[in-house]
């Protein structure tokens, strides 16, 4: 079945943030049909986590939030510390909270 036009041209008007979203809504809708993307890479999930430093005389504990990447890569758990952060998107923190549950 050819795409309808209208479709096709809304297409090539949209900017980058448009078309990120109808890609990200093209492949759950696939994915929810069973299609595999293999070359999507590996999930990355964000964590936040506050650190103690342990000294006793610190009266600002737990410090953070420190931000870590983790992934899975060739089936070793991968992690990466992002730097200390206050504006993380919305989205990785309800990640990060999914992750804690
Ligand atoms: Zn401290």
């Amino acid at each position: 079945m050819p795409i309808d036009r209208e479709v096709m041209e809304a297409l090539r008007e949209m900017g980058e943030p448009e078309l990120r979203r109808v890609m990200m809504l093209a492949k759950a809708r696939l994915e929810r049909s069973g299609v595999v993307f293999p070359d999507a890479g590996p999930e990355v999930r964000v964590r936040k986590q506050w650190v103690r430093c342990g000294k006793a005389s610190c009266t600002r504990c737990p410090h953070g939030p420190y931000w870590y990447a983790y992934w899975t890569e060739d089936g070793r758990r991968r992690s990466r510390y992002l730097g200390k952060m206050e504006d993380i998107p919305e989205e990785a923190d309800r990640q990060a909270g999914a992750e804690r549950a």
